[in-house]
């Protein structure tokens, strides 16, 4: 694509040195990765579509980190980005994920009879749960990259699918251009609707450009199976409700899921997937499962704890405030998640959620009686 090509060819003008970026103040997974050396070799490869090496890291330059979380500070702009500017990402993902090398070999498993209980997390204390995943379609330039044409062939993809779901699924769409401020405002706060596009992370990624076109939320009546569409990821499948019943919540994420995927398959589209990275999505962060499961659990008393933080560790979870990754917890309730996303199933991320919080809640429970939980505390997972 012109874009990409006019960049590189303006850049080298300059030699490696004179382009290299200013990471100092940095701490994001690329910026401990890059090296002089590294960005020398790759800055004048292009994908096929033409997402360059300085596409992939723009984010992570002008957003050096993060108050809560280490983020990635790289996005794909298309399945191929993984491939040519592997030299860069293989590391990226080993750092982020825990150890995960190039030849290792991911597992799908979204069978919801192999999870393990999950029926039973106590709802005085997880307020509600929720499992999402991201999807992107083969052939199609992922959102920082994507054009106007394509983002509205997903969008128009993703509502003749849809549209075909029945029974408890059966939804509709609503475009977010048609949409009032209002409305939209009103799903946010409802948790049901990804955040007007505010964050930096988003915008200097190139993920926002053009918004709301071609943006929209499907949902079932109920609000319990939801699909994002062309936000991050072309797809981002949601399943939630009110309480702690995971195991439904996975029941209808993965019934779902495969719907969806067979309808796309029907119009003669699939998902991007392959065996080392699952399912392939914009964040390097997301590949493999994708997968988030998570609860809004109230802990007030654990949360202050000083173990807390070794807790989370232990049981490879993760916290967020309530509002979304950009947000504190208020009032003791978090957002505890899976932290892994590769190298894990499906099911074993669901599992470490529903076992994990369920010994949190154990444990809350303990500190709420004024007793001691160094009886409790787990092994690392
Ligand atoms: P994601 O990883 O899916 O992008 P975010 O942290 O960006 O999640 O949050 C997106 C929205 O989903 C927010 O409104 C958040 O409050 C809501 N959300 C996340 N987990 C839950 C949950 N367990 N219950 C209810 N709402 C949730
Ligand atoms: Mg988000």
């Amino acid at each position: 694509m012109p874009f990409g090509n006019t960049h590189n060819k303006l850049k080298m003008n300059y030699s490696s040195d004179q382009e290299f970026p200013d990471l100092t103040k940095h701490n994001n997974h690329m910026a401990k990765i890059l090296t002089p050396e590294i960005y020398s070799n790759l800055r004048d490869k292009e994908t096929p579509s033409g997402f360059t090496l300085d596409d992939v890291i723009q984010t992570g330059i002008d957003n050096p980190g993060h108050p809560f979380i280490m983020t990635v500070g790289c996005v794909a702009g298309d399945e191929e980005t993984y491939e040519v500017f592997k030299e860069l990402l293989d590391p990226v993902i080993e750092d982020r994920h825990g150890g995960y090398k190039p030849s290792d070999k991911h597992k799908t498993d979204i069978n919801p009879d192999n999870l393990q209980g999950g029926d039973d997390l106590d709802p005085n204390y997880v307020l509600s749960s929720r499992v999402r995943t991201g999807r992107s379609v083969r052939g199609f330039c992922l959102p920082p990259h994507c054009s106007r044409g394509e983002r509205r062939a997903i969008e128009d993809l993703s509502i003749q699918s849809l549209d075909v779901l029945d029974g408890d699924l059966k939804g509709t769409y609503y475009a977010l251009k048609n949409m009032t401020d209002e409305e939209q405002q009103q799903l946010i706060d409802d948790h049901f609707l990804f955040d007007k596009p505010v964050s930096p992370l988003l915008l200097a990624s190139g993920m926002a450009r053009d918004w709301p076109d071609g943006r929209g939320i499907w949902h079932n009546e109920g609000k319990t199976f939801l699909v994002w569409v062309n936000e991050e990821d072309h797809l981002r499948v949601i399943s939630m409700q009110k309480g702690g019943n995971m195991k439904e919540v996975f029941n209808r994420f993965c019934t779902g899921l495969t719907k969806i995927e067979s309808l796309f398959k029907d119009r003669g589209h699939e998902f991007m997937w392959n065996e080392h990275l699952g399912y392939v999505l914009t964040c390097p962060s997301n590949l493999g499962t994708g997968l988030r499961a998570g609860v809004h659990v109230k802990i007030p008393n654990l949360s202050k704890h000083e173990s807390f933080g070794e807790v989370l560790k232990r049981l490879r979870l993760q916290k967020r405030g309530t509002g979304g990754v950009d947000t504190a917890a208020v009032g003791g309730v978090f957002d505890i998640s899976n932290a892994d996303r590769l190298g894990f199933s499906e099911v074993e991320l669901v599992q470490m959620v529903v076992d994990g919080v369920r010994l949190m809640v154990d444990m809350e429970k303990r500190l709420e009686a004024g007793q001691a939980i160094d009886d409790l505390m787990p092994e690392q997972k």
